[in-house]
């Protein structure tokens, strides 16, 4: 296509499938859940579902309230609420067997707590049905009330996790309705009322941001007190989203990935293939779970 940038050699790998993969995404259609795994076409699902034994779970439905212009999903009016889900989830997680699940959901501004408390409902399900099995939560900013968040952390999350996405200039042609403080204060928040949880934020590269915007968005996150954070190569899900304006060299992934180490994170993944859950499993505090 015109005005296309080409895809590195880097990011043309294989899909690898197998039967055990066929067998869960049926499971997926007759339970009703979705998964960002698949609708995000994401290249790691092997590693992830047959390996590592984690896989990321879309909650409240599959319809967005929002439109972020990065985002493969779904925009429009929202389904009912569904209170069955988080058991459907549950079972789910028991089915495949996970060491890990990430929870997250699309966002609800059309419900009063931005659906924390079904999204609380599904942590708790997942704890009594696969107790040694660690969730972490990726939220949208649920409206950014103090209520809502003390919601989700009350179900005791082991790593609570939110995506700033991009650096602040950039913000507002990227996210919709979402504004880099706002991302930023519920970050700081979750860590003043839950101070052992490890919060986790991610952003994405080749949208037009220069490094040193990166630098800052690092700083920006320590200052909130993030703990975790994860950088990948934004990839254009369809041509009406956003354009890439640049694919990072995996040279330059694993520099930033030092310069992230040394101002201060506890942990970084970076490189092409990253996603906010790409290898979540190894970013738990296993003393942080009561
Ligand atoms: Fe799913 Fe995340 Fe793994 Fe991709 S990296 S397959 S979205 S758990
Ligand atoms: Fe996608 Fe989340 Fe934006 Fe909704 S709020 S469009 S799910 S990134």
């Amino acid at each position: 296509r015109e005005g296309m940038l080409r895809k590195p050699e880097w990011l043309k790998i294989d899909f690898n499938t197998n039967e055990d993969y066929m067998d869960l995404k049926k499971m997926m259609r007759e339970m009703n859940l979705h998964t960002v795994c698949e609708e995000a076409k994401c290249p790691n699902i092997y590693e992830c579902w047959s390996v590592r034994k984690t896989a990321t779970f879309m909650i409240l439905g599959s319809i967005c309230t929002r439109g972020c212009r990065f985002c493969a999903v779904t925009s429009g009016k929202p389904t009912e609420l569904d209170w069955a889900e988080p058991e459907r989830v549950a079972d789910s997680v028991a089915k495949m067997g996970l060491r890990h699940a990430v929870v997250t959901a699309v966002a609800r501004d059309d419900l009063e707590d931005g659906g924390s408390a079904v999204f609380a409902e599904t942590v708790r399900a997942i704890h009594r049905r696969m107790p040694n099995t660690t969730v972490e939560v990726l939220p949208s900013d649920m409206k950014g009330t103090y209520e809502s968040i003390k919601t989700l952390m009350d179900a005791k999350p082991d790593i609570f996790n939110h995506n700033i996405e991009t650096v602040r200039r950039l913000t507002p042609s990227v996210r919709h309705r979402a504004t880099y403080d706002r991302s930023l204060e519920l970050l700081d928040r979750v860590k003043t009322i839950s101070p052992d949880t490890p919060t986790k934020s991610s952003i994405m590269l080749g949208l037009g941001e220069t490094k040193e915007e990166i630098l800052q968005a690092m700083d920006d996150l320590l200052a909130h007190r993030v703990d975790i954070m994860t950088i990948g190569q934004y990839l254009q899900p369809s041509f009406k989203h956003l354009k890439v304006q640049k694919y990072y060299h995996p040279d330059e992934f694993a520099e930033l990935k030092e310069i992230a180490l040394q101002k201060g994170f506890r942990h970084c993944e970076s490189g092409p293939m990253v996603r906010s859950s790409y290898h979540a499993d190894e970013q738990v505090n296993p003393e942080a779970r009561q």
